[in-house]
């Protein structure tokens, strides 16, 4: 148990003050009890000294007086010299007729009891007359000696049980209190606002029910206070967070609409000149084509330049229509002709890419529900990211299947993948890690498919590459293979497009 305790306790203000009360109190209580001891002691003393006397009067008074009567000096003197040898009793006097007759010991104490008996015949029972007085003096000098020599012991004896009762107490008060009091403020010292402290326990026996004291509740009240303080730093934590979000998501939305501002004037100022082109270009094509002087590959530019043209025409319409947040057209559209119609837009890409696209299509009549440009205009991009992130001589593979109402289309590369804490991002807006990159693309494609009904997943394929995954509503299936579509097979039935 002693091992246990820590003197460095006994050091405090606290513990100094209780250690001076306790000294205070115990020399008061020494005093006190010491007093008390030597005023019984000086009772019993006197008492015994009284009981002397009264033995010397109901033993001895007939013998004095029956001697006194037969007027025997000399057997008084013997009684009387035995009688002065008892404690404390210092002098025996007979007096008869006023003259001391017999006298034996002498008074040496100053403060004496002084005590006188009459002595009367012993043989007339009435008698009125005494025949003399018998004189006691009992010295009380000896008594207050022996107290004096007693009182050093009764205070030396009762300070030694006092100190060791004090010491006691203070040892006691120690092993159940100031230990825990030191361990509570040295957790108060740990304690932080994260919360992460491990509740406050005292080593000792756990309380019962309803046996709570003081200590418990300190500990319960800091273990509560520790648990609440965590609470609210919490919730400040998480409002903090909040406001950073919605400051966050301002300045973001601050962003977009610059940039569909931008954007939208872009394709307004962009609209005009390709309109141009495509007039331009459907001007010349009409006033030489059939004309045999003019090269079959000036003819088939024209026609090359009027197609793109146009199609760019429509990509700007559809991004206008998309920025400004008009309904964008439904319909069913071929899934084979969606794939086909974007190769012809890729091209140029794969060439530059040195990739090769491979298609796999389950059932060449899958329609989706949608608008054409824009669904080209995700899988453009998804097509094209994958192979800015593909090495020279890969390949990429677009896969379509169904997936219950839904029609899949996965395209898959064997390019760098992206890393996992990246990805979390991949589709929030300005993400991008291109040096060049805007990081609008993907925020684009998925904004897109969600229209659509539709979803947009992202995953680490196999081969260390990115699977994007399109999940589109499925259309009704197409009856016959059309005119138009016909004339492109299956890619995965042709092998990869060149
Ligand atoms: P941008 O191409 O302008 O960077 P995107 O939104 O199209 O914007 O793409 C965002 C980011 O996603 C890219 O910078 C790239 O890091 C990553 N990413 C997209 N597709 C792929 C892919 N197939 N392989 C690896 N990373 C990709």
């Amino acid at each position: 148990m002693i091992s246990k305790f820590n003197l460095g306790a006994f050091t405090g203000r606290t513990a100094k003050r209780l250690i001076l009360y306790i000294i205070l109190f115990s020399v008061l209580i020494t005093i006190l009890s010491s007093a008390l001891q030597l005023y019984v002691e000086y009772q019993d003393e006197v008492v015994q000294i009284e009981q002397q006397i009264e033995q010397v009067q109901n033993s001895h008074l007939d013998g004095i007086a029956h001697y006194l009567e037969q007027n025997n000096p000399a057997q008084l003197q013997l009684l009387i010299d035995g009688l002065v040898k008892l404690p404390d009793i210092e002098r025996i006097s007979i007096i008869a007729r006023d003259r001391v007759l017999q006298r034996t010991g002498e008074v040496m104490s100053d403060r004496v009891i002084d005590t006188k008996f009459l002595l009367y015949p012993t043989k007339s029972v009435d008698a009125k007359e005494p025949l003399g007085t018998l004189h006691l003096v009992a010295g009380l000098d000896p008594l207050y000696e022996r107290l004096k020599q007693k009182i050093w012991f009764i205070l030396i004896a009762t300070a030694v049980k006092t100190f060791l009762i004090a010491a006691f107490i203070l040892l006691l008060f120690q092993y159940l209190v100031t230990r825990h009091l030191n361990k509570i403020s040295q957790y108060a010292h740990t304690l932080t606002l994260n919360g992460h402290a491990p509740a406050l326990t005292l080593d000792r026996m756990p309380a019962r029910r309803g046996e709570v004291d003081e200590l418990d509740t300190v500990v319960t009240a800091l273990n509560e206070m520790q648990t609440r303080l965590a609470q609210e730093l919490r919730l400040r934590e998480e409002a903090e967070f909040d406001s950073r979000s919605s400051r966050e998501q301002l300045a973001h939305m601050d962003r977009v609409t610059s940039m569909e501002e931008i954007a939208s004037s872009i394709a307004h100022e962009i609209n005009q000149p390709l309109t141009a082109i495509a007039t331009y270009a459907q001007a010349a094509l009409r006033t030489n084509k059939g004309d045999e002087r003019v090269p079959e590959a000036l003819i088939n530019a024209l026609e090359k330049i009027t197609e793109q043209a146009l199609r760019a025409g429509e990509v700007i319409r559809t991004i206008r229509q998309f920025i400004s947040k008009q309904a964008s057209s439904r319909s069913e559209i071929g899934v084979k002709a969606l794939l086909t119609s974007t190769s012809h837009l890729l091209e140029t890409l794969e060439s530059q890419y040195k990739v090769s696209l491979v298609q796999g299509l389950a059932d060449e009549r899958l329609t989706v529900i949608g608008d054409l440009v824009q669904l080209q205009q995700v899988l453009f991009n998804l097509l094209r990211n994958a192979m800015e992130a593909s090495p020279p001589d890969s390949i990429i593979e677009i896969w379509v299947e169904v997936c219950g109402d839904k029609v899949s289309l996965r395209i898959r590369d064997r390019g760098c993948g992206i890393d996992a804490e990246a990805a979390k991002e991949i589709f929030a807006p300005f993400f991008t890690t291109k040096q060049e990159g805007m990081g609008m693309g993907l925020a684009i494609c998925k904004t897109i498919i969600d229209a659509h009904n539709g979803e947009l997943l992202f995953s680490i394929n196999e081969f260390g590459g990115c699977d994007f995954t399109m999940l589109l509503p499925q259309g009704e299936k197409l009856v016959a293979e059309p005119e138009s579509q016909s004339e492109n097979k299956p890619q995965s039935e042709q092998g990869p497009v060149s």
